[in-house]
């Protein structure tokens, strides 16, 4: 790969470069790369950059930022032949606070003092198009859930995802064909949350670049397709404290799970501007497509919006399956366990769950089991968040620059619709979503 008149980007393999990568807002990898002769540097004094450019960082005013690269997360990209290292960003000597890496690490540190740790695991999945200056699904697959063989054309390109991903330090535990046409999930195993949300930008990284290789283009977008199933990412979530999973005893689940639930469910509508945070997001939160669209919890059940899965002892969490990999993943981590431990700190008690479909129950049947509904737009789901302190203050120094970049985002669709005198209540999904969230 990568060779010019017999120069290799790799020499003796070893990595002559190393991209240096953190997240905007959006959760969109950017990065520079420098010789590996700069490494040192670029983990003890670390490396200035332009940040002005970078969606939701900073003003050309005031953009001078410095990438600390974080050597614990240095992996060699294979197929590229290069090296590539997240980090932290700073400012003025100290943390950047917008640096999203940086406000979920903080957020974490919060989550210790109370004593816990929090592991999370995901379920991102994915379609795969071919691009050819239209947005039509042009993959020959006709598959469908589970599909094998015939139906299943990339098959291959997925087990060659899983290998590549081992390079990068993620454990890919199941490869899959989803319910949509040319739609697929790669699961791989839960760890530290920090971890995870890293985990989730190689394997995005990864999935594109595989894609890309085999001729595709492979889009994470929430709902890239009206009328097909979207692309949800489900995070299975615990806290562990002194080393045992705090979320179980011996008679399932202990109170610490019940109060977290609470926390989550009280906090959902607001929540939904992190873990949902495109217009895009909310074309996929509608019902008939086992995507969640009312606030309910229950074992096994999954119309529900958290679902605790039929597994004891240490394997014991609840599934969230409300948050779409357009989500900038430590964003969403920081906002979901501060809302969770404001349930664990405030003992708040969820409704009772819901063992039936939620979706086939009357408004009124709803409304007398207390079961809300999550936000219809990202309009809503920003007024939302604007009245939440708690999941406000989980962005911590971010929420500025988060609400800014989102609300000019929420206008220009809005100003999109009315310039084609659509309703703002349009579901069908627009050439303006897929003009903006196609790489996602
Ligand atoms: N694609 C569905 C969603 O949008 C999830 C389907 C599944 O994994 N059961 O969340
Ligand atoms: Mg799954
Ligand atoms: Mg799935
Ligand atoms: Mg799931």
């Amino acid at each position: 790969m990568n060779e010019i008149s017999g120069i290799r980007a790799s020499s003796g393999g070893r990595p002559q470069f190393v991209q240096l990568i953190f997240v905007d807002m959006n959760g969109v990898p950017k990065g520079m790369e420098i010789p590996i002769g700069r490494y040192e540097e670029a983990v003890e004094g670390g490396i200035a950059f332009d940040g002005s450019s970078i969606p939701g960082f900073q003003g050309i005013e005031d953009s001078d930022l410095i990438f600390k690269a974080d050597p614990s997360t240095y992996a060699e990209v294979p197929w590229e032949g290069i090296a590539r290292v997240y980090g932290y960003i700073y400012k003025d000597g100290k943390p950047y606070k917008a640096d999203p890496r940086g406000v979920l690490k903080r957020a974490l540190e919060g989550l210790e003092k109370e004593g816990f740790k929090a592991y999370i695991g995901p379920e991102p999945e994915f379609y795969l198009f071919r691009k050819n200056g239209t947005w039509e699904l042009q993959v020959p697959d006709g598959g469908g859930y589970f599909d094998l063989v015939t139906l299943d054309k990339a098959r291959e390109l997925r087990r060659e995802i899983a290998l590549y991903m081992q390079a990068f330090g993620l454990v890919p535990e199941v490869l899959h064909h989803e319910v949509g046409k040319a739609q697929h999930e790669i699961d791989f195993r839960y760890d530290e949350a920090l971890k995870t949300a890293d985990n989730i930008v190689s394997f995005k990284y990864l999935v594109k670049a595989m894609a890309e290789m085999r001729g595709l283009y492979a889009t994470f977008m929430p709902k890239p397709i009206y009328g097909f199933p979207g692309n949800g990412m489900h995070l299975h979530i615990s806290l562990w404290r002194d080393g045992e999973n705090a979320f179980v005893g011996e008679e399932g689940l202990r109170e610490t799970a019940l109060h977290f639930i609470a926390g989550i469910l009280k906090h959902a509508k607001a929540l939904a501007a992190v873990t949902n945070p495109t217009v895009n997001s909310y074309k996929r939160l509608v019902p008939g497509y086992e995507a969640p669209v009312y606030i309910s919890w229950g074992y096994r059940n999954r119309s529900a919006l958290i679902r605790v899965p039929a597994f004891w002892g240490n394997g014991a969490r609840i599934e969230y399956r409300c948050p779409d990999p357009s989500a900038n993943p430590y964003l969403a981590f920081s906002a979901i366990l501060m809302a969770g431990l404001d349930g664990i700190k405030r003992k708040l008690e969820p409704e009772a769950y819901v063992e039936t479909n939620v979706y086939e129950m009357s408004d009124e049947e709803r409304s007398k089991a207390g079961i809300e509904t999550l936000p219809g737009s990202l309009g809503e789901a920003l007024e939302e968040l604007k009245k939440d302190k708690v999941v406000r203050e989980a962005l911590g120094g971010a929420y500025k620059n988060f609400i800014a970049y989102k609300e000019r985002e929420w206008e220009e669709y809005v100003t999109y619709l009315k310039a084609k005198e659509l309703p703002l209540e349009t579901k069908k999904v627009t050439e303006w979503e897929l003009e903006r969230y196609f790489h996602v």
